[in-house]
């Protein structure tokens, strides 16, 4: 029996390690998992370096060239454009697990309110909406809303969104899963039409204090039940850039 036992538990032993390892490789929630405990477990670590060192948590900088593209309070303090009607399609241009895992997040919490609806596709063409990152230490913006609007009836044609990896990844920053979610759901909001307000709200110009809040909520809702009272019908666009 003991001779059995021998080789046993080595056996076991193995099948639990080949499968841990299979399971890494071939689930992507197990993937993703891991990768957000390892993302954790880096911002946790960071912040008992800062607490033995005395240093605070760097915050984004905008650098000069970049200023010119930060919001402005005046030109986002109404709505800048809508879909058709609350829902659009978008696409997952993600690789890092972190980062898709929030961006997956963020999807999901805006279409458990049932005030909007984005509809995952498979095919960047298809989409509305391209959901992608950037790797830009420059750009001074942990996320960005980038969209494209008929000036005629004020209808979004395409809005793009973009993650900042610069800053959302690197723990010096001090970004948790839970404030790069609400950074995911902030520009999400930007997607929908959605603009700042110093209330609190997933739509703080800081953009990942908050997750959705009931008045964002409210507020799509609102935005939804308006008609567009765009006076022309020409086809010019126009372009708005959200950073944050
Ligand atoms: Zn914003």
């Amino acid at each position: 029996m003991k001779k059995y036992s021998k080789l046993f538990l080595p056996l076991i032993y193995s099948l639990i390690f080949i499968t841990a390892i299979w399971s890494y490789q071939n689930i992507e929630t197990v993937n993703s998992n891991t990768n957000i405990f390892i993302h954790e477990v880096q911002i946790h670590t960071q912040n008992i370096i800062n607490q033995v060192t005395g240093k605070k948590k760097q915050k984004p900088k905008l650098t000069k060239d970049n200023s010119q593209r930060t919001e402005k309070k005046a030109t986002y303090s109404k709505p800048v454009g809508k879909w058709p009607t609350n829902s659009a399609t978008i696409f997952i241009n993600i690789k890092d697990p972190v980062l898709r895992s929030a961006a997956k997040s963020a999807i999901k919490a805006w279409n458990d309110t049932g005030s909007f609806t984005f509809h995952v596709v498979k095919k960047q063409k298809d989409a509305n909406i391209p959901f992608t990152t950037i790797d830009d230490d420059k750009d001074g913006a942990a996320g960005l809303t980038e969209a494209n609007i008929n000036s005629g009836n004020g209808n979004f044609i395409y809005v793009r969104v973009e993650l900042n990896s610069a800053y959302l990844l690197n723990p010096v920053y001090g970004y948790s899963q839970r404030r790069i979610i609400n950074t995911a759901e902030h520009e999400l909001g930007h997607a929908i039409g959605l603009h700042h307000t110093d209330n609190i709200s997933v739509m703080q110009p800081t953009g990942s204090n908050y997750p959705i809040q009931s008045t964002d909520i409210q507020n799509v809702k609102l935005l939804y039940s308006r008609k567009n009272t765009a006076s022309t019908s020409s086809q010019s666009q126009t372009n708005t850039t959200n950073n944050n």
